[in-house]
């Protein structure tokens, strides 16, 4: 189906949300729908580029405008991107793959019916592993395959039923679509929203789909049902859309099977249907009753011949596949002595893993360049891991950055202000700390001087002190890395103040 376009029209379905006791009773099915927009130059059967964002109307050609008498042509990057995704999630190509035409009327669509495939997807049979609270379970991935997809409807004045015209955008309209769709094994919200969580990382490793959300780049849909542990057979599922973030795909299947529970409970029927998830509401609401595969009247396109993907092209995508993102978290639990919990965020963006690993290549310090990327940095990157290749910090001032503290030039404190300023200026932090004067001073003679003075300046502390309270070296260490600017070398400053200071009670 396609999924994510816009009608408003849906009306709720009078069901009420609310949290229970119901759902303990009972097993959750859930299978996922992800459609990924593939990163083509150009659209799935014309020229035009699909680019995000463009003036409505302006990436059009009559091929994706639907005209009567075109002839549209199979995109050859977009069948080797949904060979290497299928190949990536261990999935069978089929030695021959159709395209169909999947019949309905909606006005986003002018030829109105959509090229997908059906019979004869182009993959088949592959899994995920997804491990949630550390057991690791393989999911199984029914099918992959390739589509186009529609136009953008916009109702101006707001909703649907308000708007008193429509306009129709055909820039989307064509773009290539790879579905991904996952057998009923998923078990829990959680899980679900890991599975998709690691397909998105899994394509954006793979170079085929950039997994923009928010921009409609990767749609979910998701299938829910419910049933009494134990049992074999498949309660009566529920689609559900709209859902299009991790956030939202985690809220929406909560409220569902939750619904479906106490609806059960009360002795009702559940009704096979597509609801639209609200997030502003928090619910779930009827959409309309679900669709068969008949009510499409498929066939196959008689305009695009059968493919068949040449097998020894399909074995140099298999050879050129990158180290994926399972296998790169496993080598750096390994190779770097990295908790899993640094391994699992730092190879959860292949830019910022190969990041690390230039950095660690530097100066090989695994664990401090985890903690310096995985705090300063990610914040630095506002949380977008992706910016990184575009951050002014480059893994060899980072790698620098650490090697100073490590041989004892910089203070851990001014390695922040160091970062900081490399951050603001793009500079490497040796010229920094050069500029700036910033080297840790840890000359015996310079130091005794300064604690002297201090010791000198708060004859009170010292009372203290000497009575027995405990932070008034503490106290007195902070005026010396006061008087300092943070360059005394902190152990050293505690070690001239021990000196200096009779113990308590002396
Ligand atoms: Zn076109």
């Amino acid at each position: 189906m396609a999924s994510g376009r816009d009608r408003g029209g849906a009306r709720p379905g009078g069901h009420s949300p609310g949290g229970g006791a119901s759902l303990r009773k009972y097993e959750i099915v859930i299978g996922l729908e992800v459609h990924a927009q593939l990163r083509t130059r150009s659209k799935m059967f014309c020229g035009c580029a699909g680019l995000f964002g463009a003036s409505p109307n302006h990436q059009t050609c009559p091929v994706c405008q639907g005209m009567p008498g075109v002839l549209p042509v199979i995109n050859r990057r977009a069948v080797e991107f949904g060979i290497r995704t299928a190949r990536a999630l261990h999935c069978r190509i089929n030695p021959e793959c159709r395209f169909a035409r999947k019949h309905y009327f909606y006005p986003d669509m002018p030829k109105n019916y959509q090229i997908s495939q059906y019979e004869a997807p182009l993959a088949e049979d592959g899994w995920l592993e997804v491990e949630v609270e550390g057991v690791a379970r393989r999911v199984g991935v029914q099918r992959l395959h390739l589509e186009e997809d529609v136009g953008k409807l916009t109702h101006p004045g707001g909703v649907f039923e308000a708007a008193t015209s429509s306009l129709v955008d055909f820039n989307r309209s064509g773009v290539p679509l790879m579905e991904i769709v996952s057998r009923p094994d998923l078990r829990s919200p959680v899980e679900a929203t890991e599975y998709l969580r690691l397909l998105r990382t899994l394509l954006r490793y793979l170079g085929v789909c950039d997994g923009n959300m928010e921009q409609g780049s990767l749609r979910c849909d998701a299938n829910i049902s419910i049933r009494r542990p134990g049992s074999r057979e498949l309660g009566t599922k529920v689609e559900i859309k709209n859902m299009n973030s991790f956030r939202h795909v985690r809220a929406a299947l909560e409220f569902e099977a939750e619904r479906q529970a106490r609806a059960l409970e009360r002795g009702e029927r559940l009704v096979q249907e597509t609801r639209l998830w609200n997030p502003e509401e928090g619910h779930t609401v009827s959409m309309r009753s679900k669709e068969f595969a008949h009510d499409y009247r498929y066939f196959p396109d008689p305009d695009l011949v059968p493919l068949q993907p040449d097998p020894a092209r399909v074995a140099e995508i298999d050879a050129g596949l990158p180290e994926l993102p399972r296998a790169r978290r496993l080598r750096f639990v390994a190779q770097y002595a990295l908790p899993p919990y640094d391994a699992d965020l730092l190879t959860g963006d292949r830019a910022l893993a190969d990041y690390y690993e230039e950095a660690v290549r530097l100066h090989p310090n695994p664990k401090a360049l985890a903690n310096w990327i995985m705090s300063e940095l990610l914040r630095e990157l506002h949380g977008d891991p992706a910016a990184v290749a575009a951050s002014p910090i480059r893994p060899a001032h980072l790698a620098r950055l650490v090697a100073l503290v490590d041989d004892g030039t910089i203070s851990g404190k001014i390695a922040k202000d160091v970062f900081e300023r490399m951050a603001r200026t793009g500079d490497d932090p040796d010229a920094i700390v050069r500029r700036e004067g910033l080297q840790q001073v840890a000359d015996e003679g310079a130091l005794g001087g300064i604690v002297d003075s201090v010791i000198e300046a708060h004859p009170d502390a010292v009372t203290d002190y000497l009575r027995g309270k405990k932070q008034s070296v503490a106290f007195l260490v902070g005026q010396v890395m006061k008087a300092t600017r943070g360059k005394a070398n902190p152990q050293l400053v505690n070690r001239l103040l021990a000196e200096r200071l009779p113990g308590p009670g002396r």
